[in-house]
């Protein structure tokens, strides 16, 4: 984790918490991403879109576990970062993508799993539909405090909720950043 970190925190890479990564946004708390990552039960092959690459550590995870990673990242700093230090480090089952997670990514849907890694208010359409049937969409939705969903999509227009208790995201916002956006 000490590589996806902001310097000013690396100290910390190992403690049990989210950090700021700028951009007002932070890297999610381990303890969150193992539960993710967990409820999407990655199969070796899984095709997975991660909406919010953000530091790229979930990202991360995701190839390790075996999933082929498609990520998408509304901030173009963040993006860039992720993109640059994945590379580095010889991730390369994870593709980089700037762009509204609002919209999933379409020319290359269908996927097995699907990640929103941002609190949401509501579960976006797009993604719904860009799920094979049988599935997981896993995304925490709600204003302040975010529940943990897992969708599965049982049919062409049917999909089953569990729920996973609450957790605390950043929010899942609308459109591209604007550029030099701190
Ligand atoms: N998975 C990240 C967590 C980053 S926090 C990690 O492991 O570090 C959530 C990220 O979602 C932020 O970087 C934020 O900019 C991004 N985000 C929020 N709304 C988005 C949207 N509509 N599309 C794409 N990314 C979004």
């Amino acid at each position: 984790r000490h590589f996806f970190m902001d310097k000013t925190f690396v100290e910390w890479a190992y403690q049990d918490k989210a950090f700021p990564i700028g951009h007002e946004q932070t890297i999610s708390q381990p303890f969150t991403v193992a539960i993710q990552s967990t409820l999407l039960e990655i199969k070796k092959g899984d095709r997975v879109l991660e909406i919010g690459t953000g530091s790229g550590y979930q990202a991360a995870i995701l190839a390790l576990l075996g999933a082929e990673v498609y990520t998408i990242e509304r901030q173009e700093a963040l993006y860039l970062q992720a993109k640059n230090l994945l590379q580095e480090l010889g991730i390369t089952q994870v593709r980089c993508f700037y762009g509204d997670g609002y919209q999933g990514l379409e020319q290359f849907a269908p996927f097995d799993k699907i990640l929103v890694t941002a609190g949401a208010p509501g579960i976006p359409t797009a993604l719904k539909k860009q799920l094979k049937i049988g599935g997981y969409l896993v995304i925490p939705t709600g204003e302040n405090v975010q529940q943990m969903l897992r969708l599965s999509r049982v049919g062409k227009n049917s999909w089953e909720t569990e729920t996973f208790g609450d957790f605390r995201f950043v929010p899942m916002l609308s459109g591209l950043s604007p550029k030099n956006n701190d």
